[in-house]
Order: structure tokens, then C-alpha cells, then sequence
């Protein structure tokens, strides 16, 4: 077993050293992270084009990339609503049209009739036929002049650098390479070996310039074993960073808390129901941990409605026990408050002091507010991001409670660390996910994380029935909602549009609302949004939960947290808009109480195949965990887990979808690498991760 530790250091001088590469040039290589030459060889093809053979004309098919051949047989201008050089060419097979929209007086001449052109580009099948926009293309003077003979490697780009730019500065940095092969392999190659993967200087070269005989399908879709080993060493560099965070803050002291004798019983006796095995079973460990000198680092996935507040209750309870403040952190001031009002209830009968932080406090409240947490009065403290703003000073911080975490990355968690150290003390952090994450996904996004499943839902629910309905039949569901509410039970109803935009949506939560009113003049309507005022949310909310307001039209603002057990039916509008675990969390806002819950998707037609096949597992699984694997197959990882952690799980080559088999082997991998050559763990996530070594080195 060969390993060479710091031998690459050959492969990292900057890139100025290549031939041709200028201060400027330097420069515009930083955009794209690339310093060093070994970077060079780290940048990807993200793709490949095929023009090694060429397509028939006739066969091909829209949104088709291809390379075709053909024969000039015409070439006019039209003057439509765009001046257009449309050139007609055929192969035999049959005629395409070629539209550019800029173009010179030579290249009308280049055209003549009976030129022959040999075009690549993304084929589309119109009304009038088929057609190129501006394709790349090239006058060739004989049909059968050969083809390229191997797959053409496409990069990322930034502007002021050309694919052909960078196929000559990798071709220099794959002619380095070869002088310094062992130099690169940090990881045992006998690891790799052992499952038939090539060398990494084998693979970096396959990917950069696959040979002639290369297996073409195995490398259009990322399956090829070259692709695989660069993969693996891809998933591994970001599980060992975020490993590396892990040791990071558990190397800090923690303050250990002994287990609660006193406030756990006395919030349990006075509680109307017992928890749930799984809820006893997660609070468990949380509780093992707690009692540890290194801060605990845990997350809870619970399917909506598992009960996690409870769970959370019960760390809080610990905590405080044990002397020391609990922060409760939620992702909207709603949620934030209703978690306020939860524990105000709970664990005020205890003679706990539970607070919170909105916008709503006049500059008395907060500072009074502020001051409490101060001097340790203040025994939980509830809020969003404001808990954690420059002004808040805590007494003695204990543990953060983070719920509906899917909305915080990997930096938040970070920033949340610095802000919650004292004197290198830190506090333990629980983490609460509102939608379980898919276990693949878990495994990268969370490795810093240990992991508690409450696998199990309180007794006594009825399951929710979901039925699909066109939305011409609107004014049937508008009957619908009046039956329910008069009936004493209530219902929100939801708006949902593009989401990007947020003043459409609530522009279009008023005009339902209107509609709703005229339409249901004996029934309490209310409206809430993300542009309403904090203040008049809160009483929006307040009068829903006391039932003063039988239907609540609400945009998706509802979607997390929110704990109405009276609700018992959801109408959601253009359903098919919205990701399964999105709609998943907003109809976990029904079917909690003991009463059948409905849950009506009122879809518009027609509907794309994507849409009718989201709808139809939502009508039949109910399952979170099932449906965040469904979600995680159709959009694929950065839709499932937020925009915000998207760029934390930026991957190259690696696909946490095809690759999902490759996971065990990682984590196997990363244990090896930590307790054998720890001295590795840097190139290898400096080399991989674009952003260096940022997560570790806090
Ligand atoms: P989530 O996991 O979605 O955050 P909550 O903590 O809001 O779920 O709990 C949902 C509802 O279930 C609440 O009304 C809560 O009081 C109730 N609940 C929690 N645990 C139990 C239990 N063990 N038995 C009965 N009801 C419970
Ligand atoms: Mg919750």
C-alpha cells in the first residue's frame, strides 16, 4: 500500500506555470476556483456531446443534441417579427431548418446552395418541421470526411473563458499529471482496488479525454467505473468536511446535565396523554447525551405530526434542570410563536420562565426581554434567527433547539455555533426536520449529525383521505367547506403559485378570500400571508385557534408547524405546482385530532405527467419517509433539500441519486481515512471542495 502524503505538492503550483497563462487569464481562472494545476485536473467535464456519429435527420427528436450533416438547398431571410436567416438543408432522410437571428453577409454567401454543413446542437420539432437555432456548425466539402473519433468533454465556463480554452489548459495539466501520478493518490489505492476502480490519475484522464473505444452510454449517464472512482472520492471529500466540522465543535466542552428527576415527571403527570414508544425511545438518547462533557450534535426526523415538540420539551426540561437556558429557534415568526405559546402552557405550571423574541415586543418589552436572558432569569427563549442577533446575551446558554431545520444549511449551523460559545463552552444542539430526509441524502447532508427516527405517530389518528379534484368543480369543494365548518370542524384553504413570487401569491390569497366571502356569507373567513404585519398574523392565528374563524385562507406561510386540531379539511390549489414535501407538510396541518381529516387537491388541467404523478402518490402513501424518497427521485436532491443547502452539496461528478450504492462505501471509507491518515483529510477536501476547507476550520 503506497500512499504519498504531501508528494502532491508538485501538482500545486498555481497555474501561471502552464504554458499561455497570463496574469489576466489567471484571474479569470480564480472565478471558476482554480488556482493550482491540480485544480485544473479537478474541473470536471459536467458533461459530454456526442458527435462521434452522425444523426439521420429524419430520426432526430426535440430537445435532441445531435450532430447532422446536410446539403444547403435554400437560404432566405425572413422578415418576421425578427429578421431570421433561415437556411433549409437536407441529408437524404429528410430536410431541417436552420435559424440564426445574428448573423453576417458572408455567412448568407456561406450558405450557396449544395454547401455541405455539418452542424451540432439541440434539435426541435415544430409545426412546420425540424429545426436548429443557431447551431455550431462547419462547411465541410465532403460528406464523408471523418468524424470526431471521441466523446467532446464540455466545462464549466465563466465568462472570458472558452471551451476550447479549457480543453488546451487541461491537456497541459494531463501532460503534468503523467510526471507526477503517484502523487495524487491520498486514499489506499487497494481501497479502490478492491472494487475494480481505476487509479485516480486513470480516471482523470478517461473523464478529461475519453479514448476512441470509450463506453459511450456508461459515460452519458455518469456510470462508467472512472466516473465512479472520482465520485467516491468526491462524496468522500464532503463526508470527511463535514466529519471534520463535526470533531471541530465536539472538541469544544459542552456542559454536561444530569438526567431531570424533578420537571420531566412533573410535565408528564400533568400532560393528557403518555408519549409514544418512539418518543420515549429518541428523548433516550438525547437524554444519554446530554449528560455528556462534548455537546451533542443530534438530529430528530419525525414525520409531521410524530409529536417532536414534545421530545423538544423534554431536552428543554433537562437543561434547564441542570441549571443552564435553552434557545428554541424557528424558521418563520409564526411557528416561533406558536412553540411560545406551547411551552408558555407546559412548562409555566412548572414555574419556568419562557419567553420570546418578535417583532411585536414594543422597545420596552425586548429590552426587558433582553435582560432576563441576561442575567438567567429567562429559562427558554423562543424565536427565529433574531435569538441569535448581537444584542442577545444568555446567562447561561445550555442547549439550541432548532426546529424545521430543512430551511437552515450547514452555515447556519456554523454561525449558530460562534454565536452560541462561551468561554469555548458550547451549547448542545438539537435538530428538529419538519420533512424526514431521504436516508441517502441524510448520510451527506448530515454526517456531522447524529440521528434519532421518531418512526411512529400518536394513537388515535384517523388517516387523512386525499382526493384529486379538476378545479371546475370549485364551487362543489366551496359547498364542501361550508358542510365542514357548519358542522363546528374548520379548514384552511390554500393558495398556492409560482413560488418565486411572493406578492402574486398573496394577491392571490386576497382574491380567494373575496371570492370565499361573497360566496360563504354565514361562515368566519380570515386571511393570512407573508406580507400581513407580524401583529396582524398572530391574531389571525389566534382567532383560528380558538375557532373564532371557521376558514382560514392562508398561502403557504402555513406549511410548517402549525397545530390546529379542529382543522380537519385542506383545500390545495394548484397542487400540482408544489413538491411532495411541500404538500406532504401542508396537509400534515389536518388529521390532528381524532376526527376524519380530508385533504382536497384542487388541480388545474391539464395536467403535466410530472404533476398527475406527484398527485397520485400524495393520494396514496402518507407515509413522510416514503414520499421524501418519491420527492427525492423526481427533482432530484437540491430541490428536496432547500435552496439554501444546494451549494453545500454542489457536487461534480458525484449524483446522490445514481450513486446512492456508493454511500456505505464512503462512510467506510472516511472511517478508514480518519483513523489511519489523518493527515490526508485536508488535500482531499481541499482538492474536491471549492470553498477549501471553509467547514472545518471554523
Ligand atoms: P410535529 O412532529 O409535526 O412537530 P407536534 O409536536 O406539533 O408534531 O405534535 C402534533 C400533535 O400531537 C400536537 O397536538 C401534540 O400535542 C400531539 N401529541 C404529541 N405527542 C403525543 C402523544 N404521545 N400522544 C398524543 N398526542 C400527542
Ligand atoms: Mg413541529
Amino acid at each position: 500500500m503506497t500512499l504519498a502524503v504531501h508528494a502532491d505538492s508538485a501538482l500545486r503550483s498555481p497555474v501561471q506555470y502552464l504554458k499561455g497563462v497570463g496574469p489576466t487569464l489567471a484571474v479569470l481562472l480564480t472565478r471558476l476556483h482554480i488556482h493550482t494545476v491540480q485544480d485544473l485536473l479537478f474541473h470536471l467535464p459536467f458533461r459530454y456531446q456526442d458527435r462521434t456519429q452522425l444523426t439521420p435527420i429524419a430520426t432526430l427528436e426535440g430537445s435532441q443534441e445531435a450532430l447532422i450533416q446536410g446539403e444547403v438547398l435554400s437560404c432566405d431571410i425572413h422578415m418576421g417579427r425578427r429578421r431570421t436567416l433561415a437556411v433549409r438543408i437536407t441529408d437524404g432522410s429528410g430536410t431541417l431548418l436552420i435559424r440564426m437571428f445574428h448573423f453576417s453577409a458572408t455567412q448568407q454567401k456561406q450558405f450557396a446552395k449544395g454547401q455541405w454543413l455539418r452542424c451540432y446542437g439541440e434539435a426541435r420539432v415544430t409545426a412546420s418541421g425540424r429545426e436548429m437555432v443557431h447551431p455550431e456548425y462547419r462547411l465541410i466539402d465532403d460528406p464523408e470526411q471523418p468524424l470526431t473519433e471521441s466523446l467532446t468533454p464540455i466545462y464549466p465556463l465563466t465568462e472570458g473563458i472558452s471551451q476550447a480554452r479549457l480543453l488546451k489548459l487541461t491537456e497541459e495539466a494531463l501532460t503534468r499529471l503523467d510526471a507526477h501520478r503517484e502523487a495524487l493518490e491520498l486514499v489506499p489505492e487497494a481501497l479502490f482496488q478492491a472494487r475494480k476502480l481505476p487509479s485516480l490519475a486513470d480516471a482523470l484522464h478517461y473523464v478529461h479525454r475519453p479514448p476512441t473505444d470509450a463506453n459511450v452510454y456508461q459515460l452519458l449517464n455518469g456510470s462508467h467505473p472512472a466516473q465512479q472512482r472520482l465520485a467516491l472520492e468526491e462524496m468522500l471529500a464532503h463526508h470527511l468536511s463535514l466529519r471534520k466540522l463535526r470533531a471541530t465543535i465536539r472538541h469544544h466542552p459542552a456542559p454536561p446535565m444530569p438526567a431531570s428527576r424533578e420537571l420531566i415527571r412533573g410535565l408528564l403527570q400533568r400532560l393528557p396523554f403518555a408519549p409514544t414508544g418512539a418518543q420515549n425511545r429518541v428523548f433516550a438518547e438525547i437524554e444519554a447525551d446530554l449528560q455528556q462533557p462534548a455537546p451533542m450534535l443530534r438530529l430528530v426526523q419525525g414525520d409531521v405530526g410524530s409529536g417532536k415538540t414534545l421530545v423538544a420539551a423534554l431536552a428543554a426540561l433537562q437543561a434547564i434542570e441542570a441549571g443552564y437556558q435553552v434557545a428554541l429557534m424557528a424558521p418563520t415568526e409564526i411557528l416561533a410563536e406558536q412553540h411560545y405559546q406551547n411551552f408558555c402552557e407546559w412548562f409555566e405550571p412548572l414555574g419556568l420562565h419562557t419567553h420570546w423574541l418578535t417583532g411585536k415586543l414594543s422597545a420596552r418589552q425586548k429590552r426587558l426581554v433582553l435582560e432576563d436572558t441576561r442575567t438567567g432569569h429567562t429559562h427558554l427563549l423562543a424565536g427565529t434567527h433574531a435569538l441569535f442577533q448581537d444584542d442577545v446575551h444568555y446567562a447561561r446558554l445550555g442547549l439550541v433547539i432548532i426546529d424545521e431545520q430543512h430551511r437552515f444549511g450547514v452555515h447556519q449551523r456554523l454561525a449558530l455555533k460562534q454565536k452560541g460559545a462561551v468561554n469555548g463552552i458550547l451549547p448542545h444542539q438539537l435538530i428538529m426536520t419538519a420533512t424526514p430526509i431521504p436516508r441517502t441524502l441524510a448520510m451527506s447532508a448530515y454526517a456531522d449529525l447524529d440521528t434519532s427516527i421518531i418512526d411512529e405517530l400518536p394513537p388515535g389518528r384517523t388517516p387523512i383521505t386525499t382526493v384529486a379534484v379538476d378545479a371546475s368543480r370549485r364551487d362543489e369543494i366551496i359547498q364542501r367547506v361550508y358542510q365542514n365548518c357548519k358542522t363546528g370542524r374548520q379548514a384552511y384553504w390554500v393558495c398556492t403559485l409560482i413560488e418565486e413570487s411572493e406578492t402574486l401569491q398573496c394577491q392571490a390569497a386576497e382574491d380567494t378570500t373575496e371570492y370565499l366571502r361573497a360566496a360563504l356569507p354565514d361562515l368566519q373567513i380570515g386571511l393570512i400571508h407573508g406580507r400581513m404585519k407580524a401583529r396582524e398574523k398572530s391574531q389571525v392565528m389566534e382567532a383560528f385557534q380558538q375557532n373564532a374563524i371557521q376558514l382560514l385562507v392562508a398561502t403557504t406561510v402555513i406549511e410548517v408547524g402549525v397545530n390546529v386540531p379542529n382543522a380537519s379539511l385542506m383545500i390545495i390549489e394548484n397542487p400540482e405546482r408544489l413538491g411532495l414535501a411541500q404538500l406532504h407538510q401542508l396537509r400534515g396541518r389536518v388529521g390532528r385530532g381524532a376526527a376524519q381529516s380530508f385533504c382536497v387537491l384542487l388541480y388545474q388541467k391539464p395536467l403535466s405527467r410530472a404533476g398527475r404523478e406527484r398527485i397520485e402518490i400524495m393520494r396514496e402513501s402518507h407515509d413522510g419517509f416514503v414520499i421524501a424518497q418519491r420527492d427525492l427521485e423526481l427533482r432530484g436532491p437540491g430541490e428536496v433539500l432547500g435552496t439554501r443547502q444546494t451549494g453545500d452539496l454542489n457536487f461534480k461528478v458525484a449524483d446522490l441519486l445514481r450513486d446512492q450504492d456508493l454511500l456505505d462505501d464512503c462512510k467506510a471509507l472516511a472511517d478508514h481515512v480518519l483513523s489511519h491518515h489523518p493527515d490526508c483529510v485536508d488535500t482531499i477536501i481541499q482538492r474536491w471542495l471549492a470553498q477549501g476547507l471553509e467547514y472545518g476550520s471554523v
